[in-house]
């Protein structure tokens, strides 16, 4: 009797080790992908704040090929879920919800009334 309440707890605990295993490895899995989208933001980010330094975030007077250029790209970044406002810029827009900050940095008064569409691949 005794060797079979052995036997039991042995293969109990050898269940529960084998849950375990699973579970870490399911960690290490979740761990590294956690890590490498932080690198990605870590570089949106980065590039965010390199767009709006060449735009001059404050600056109202933007003029030539460039700021279509940074425009177009900070549309690209928008359209992939990250701010481009000031308030919140760089940060990922929940559930991609509209924010009013990010359309008036992207389309605000600066063109008079000549909207002209960018493709963006
Ligand atoms: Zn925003």
């Amino acid at each position: 009797m005794a060797e079979k309440d052995l036997y039991d707890e042995f293969e109990t605990i050898t269940n529960q080790l084998n849950d375990i295993s699973k579970k870490v490895s399911l960690l290490k899995e979740e761990l590294s992908k956690t890590l490498e989208e932080k690198e990605e933001l870590k570089i949106e980010n980065q590039n965010l704040r390199k767009h709006l330094e060449k735009m001059g975030y404050e600056d109202k007077d933007f003029k030539g090929n460039e700021l279509s250029y940074s425009r177009l790209n900070l549309e690209n970044l928008y359209r992939k879920g990250f701010h481009v406002c000031q308030q919140f810029y760089g940060t990922h827009r929940k559930d991609k919800e509209e924010c009013i900050f990010c359309t008036n940095v992207l389309y605000g008064s600066n063109d008079k009334g000549k909207k002209k569409k960018v493709k963006i691949n």
